[in-house]
């Protein structure tokens, strides 16, 4: 696992590196036990399309929550044709009808916490046993909560055995408005919910179009005080350095 000073001394150096190099240090690093998880926003579709382009061989998994938008099935399906891979879909171990025998209908609208703990949480907790790095398209731009994320971080990831596992988010400083110049340029297919003023897309119950001036995740779990689903909130950072 990577030291203290490595990762302070990654984190300088990334800041100011293209983000195919992070890409491809992540893969020269951790080989196979490195994979981007994505969600389909834009930040996902343009490491995929890095990696791609740039000869980098990582594994792309995606947390199906068996709620998602047909359109953003729709688009990992594109996706995969376009860019010659298979992006494996990470599933909750209840289907939607067996989590309403168990929890009751809707579980969404009443514990949303739970609801995402038992259809992204858990699963991906699962997913990451298998990994050493998990890249994400996390950036700072998109909430309060993300304002501070570092390109390269260490979470425990299981408080039993104190396992880590390096937290990599080479999109972090990447604006929205670059997202899109890039998408556009290299005409990538994007979720089409995007043009219908969806600007951060998850499973349907939980997403909303939003107004000009919000954050991009502000139309997620409205009605909560909920801004994360969990995924990203749920280990315990390691070391926390100044960029
Ligand atoms: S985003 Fe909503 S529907 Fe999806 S897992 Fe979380 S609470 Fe459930």
């Amino acid at each position: 696992m990577l030291t203290a000073a490595e990762i302070h001394a990654l984190n300088r150096r990334f800041e100011h590196e293209p983000t195919e190099k992070v890409l491809a240090w992540a893969a020269e690093r951790f080989g196979a036990r490195a994979a981007i998880g994505t969600s389909f926003q834009g930040a996902g579709l343009v490491m995929m399309h890095l990696a791609k382009t740039h000869g980098i061989a990582l594994p792309v998994f995606t947390l199906d929550t068996g709620l998602l938008f047909p359109e953003t099935l729709q688009l990992k399906r594109d996706l995969e044709a376009l860019l010659e891979i298979q992006i494996e879909a990470v599933q909750p171990d209840l289907t939607v009808e067996q989590q309403e025998e168990a929890q009751g209908p809707k579980l969404w609208k009443r514990d949303p916490d739970l609801c995402c703990t038992i259809r992204k949480v858990l699963p991906l907790q699962g997913k990451l046993g298998e990994l050493d790095c998990w890249i994400t398209g996390l950036r700072r731009q998109q909430s309060e909560a993300r304002s501070q994320v570092s390109i390269v971080e260490v979470y425990v990831f299981d408080e039993a055995t104190r396992r880590e596992i390096v937290k990599l988010n080479p999109m972090a400083h990447w604006t929205r408005e670059a997202v899109w110049q890039y998408l556009r340029e290299h005409e990538i297919p994007y979720n089409p919910l995007n043009d219908q003023g969806y600007r951060s897309i998850g499973c349907w119950p939980c997403t909303r179009k939003t107004s000009q001036g919000d954050h991009e995740r502000a139309g997620r779990w409205t009605g909560f005080k909920k801004v994360e689903c969990g995924i990203h909130t749920f280990m315990s950072k390691k070391a926390d350095f100044e960029i």
